[in-house]
């Protein structure tokens, strides 16, 4: 038997940059920015000591970040967590998801997915010794439905992951949508892993909805967010999982071994911008210029012909390019200079309709995603 992980192929995140990379093309495959963070983070970075803040912090995170998490999560999602108990910061969501996913599976274990998923989960599952279950959707148009839920659940089901904003969709679950999740958890037993990193890029203003508001029994939900995209800094690694005091024990119980603690100075900046009274100002700021950004390039992209959707949220424009999407991506890295994603990659097996699908990041600086239409013109 293979070891545990070997079935892990390269990730597209690994491919696709380095191909870009090794043609000049403008990366628009990754979710990752071109541009600085928020100087607010910058600032915080700068007002940190000299002393032990350069030591391991505790392993559940720095006291002052899990208590500065505790009061955001109060503000955004109206839930009140403790900090003790129920919090644990990691690094990155990609951390989090690790350790709440293998809390989670024994051998056997069933965890269900609602393609198109990150392409983290179901890998996880697998090196677990669990067996991913999908539901898949063709589009931000259809419904996750409780009747569909309900049939891929066996005595087996242990988890649902989900993820809103929904990385590539564009739009958040809705509230029918989060009935039939939660719904499903309360009969079931099953634990809500509920992937949110996107949870302050709502683009078209509507308030995000996640677990914490969803599900009201706390060992049932995993919240899991970070500073990535909230803050445009997704190489700080800082994440966290809200959970309830049971679910919490075991996750940190992956964690301990894992990573112990992410960098206790980014800890300490992170803290300080949460707690910082203009924070929130800054948060819808953010979310309106990128919206603004997003719309313009999906118009752009409409203008060169193709079909793109504006997302409601985040930061993904998806187009249908009329052909193999995998065919087309590989084509505008070579002979345009521009890389996407095809949105196969987001599935576990091919789905009617979905095969022309590409994803573009648009969490570029504008001249970037000028110049990629302008590229992407050149060839159209
Ligand atoms: N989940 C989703 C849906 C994502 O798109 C990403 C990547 N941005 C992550 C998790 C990982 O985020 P992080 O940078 O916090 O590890
Ligand atoms: N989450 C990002 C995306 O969907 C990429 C994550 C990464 O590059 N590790 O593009």
């Amino acid at each position: 038997a293979p070891a545990a992980g070997a079935a892990v192929t390269e990730s597209v995140f690994v491919r696709i940059p380095a191909l870009a990379a090794r043609h000049g093309a403008v990366n628009l495959a990754q979710g990752v920015f071109d541009h600085g963070p928020e100087p607010v983070l910058l600032d915080a970075l700068a007002a940190v000591g000299g002393g032990v803040e350069h030591q391991y912090a505790p392993s559940p995170g720095h006291p002052r970040l899990r208590a500065a998490l505790a009061r955001h999560v109060e503000r955004h999602d109206g839930a009140a967590v403790r900090p003790d108990e129920e919090i644990t910061v990691t690094v990155g969501a990609t951390e989090a998801l690790h350790c709440a996913i293998t809390a989670l599976v024994r051998p056997g274990s069933e965890v269900l997915l609602v393609e198109p998923a990150y392409e983290q989960y179901a890998p996880v599952v697998r090196s677990a010794g669990g067996v991913p279950r999908a539901l898949r959707l063709r589009s931000a148009r259809e419904r996750v439905t409780a009747e569909e839920l309900e049939a891929l659940v066996t005595p087996a089901t242990r988890a649902i992951v989900v993820n809103t904003p929904w990385n590539p969709l564009g739009r958040a679950l809705d509230e029918q949508e989060w009935r039939a999740v939660a719904g499903l958890a309360e009969r079931h037993g099953i634990v809500v892993v509920s992937d949110e990193p996107y949870e302050h890029l709502s683009l078209d203003g509507s308030p995000h909805r996640g677990v914490l508001a969803a599900v009201p029994d706390p060992e049932l939900r995993i919240k899991i967010s970070s500073v990535s995209k909230t803050f445009a800094a997704t190489g700080w690694r800082i994440g966290w999982a809200v959970a309830g005091p049971e679910l919490t024990r075991r996750i940190r119980a992956v964690h301990q071994f894992l990573t112990f603690c992410p960098p206790t100075p980014l800890q300490l900046a992170t803290a300080a911008v949460l707690d910082d009274p203009g924070t929130g100002g800054v948060l819808e700021r953010r979310a309106r210029e990128l919206g603004e950004k997003v719309r313009g390039f999906a118009a752009d992209l409409r203008g060169l012909g193709l079909p793109a959707e504006t997302p409601d949220c985040g930061f993904f424009v998806l187009a249908d390019v009329g052909e193999d999407a995998e065919d087309w991506c590989h084509r505008m890295i070579t002979d345009a200079g521009v890389a996407g994603l095809p949105m196969s990659v987001f599935y576990s097996e091919p789905v009617a309709g979905t095969g022309s699908i590409v994803r573009f990041a648009a969490c570029k600086r504008q001249e970037t995603l000028t110049e990629a239409v302008r590229r992407l013109g050149s060839v159209l």
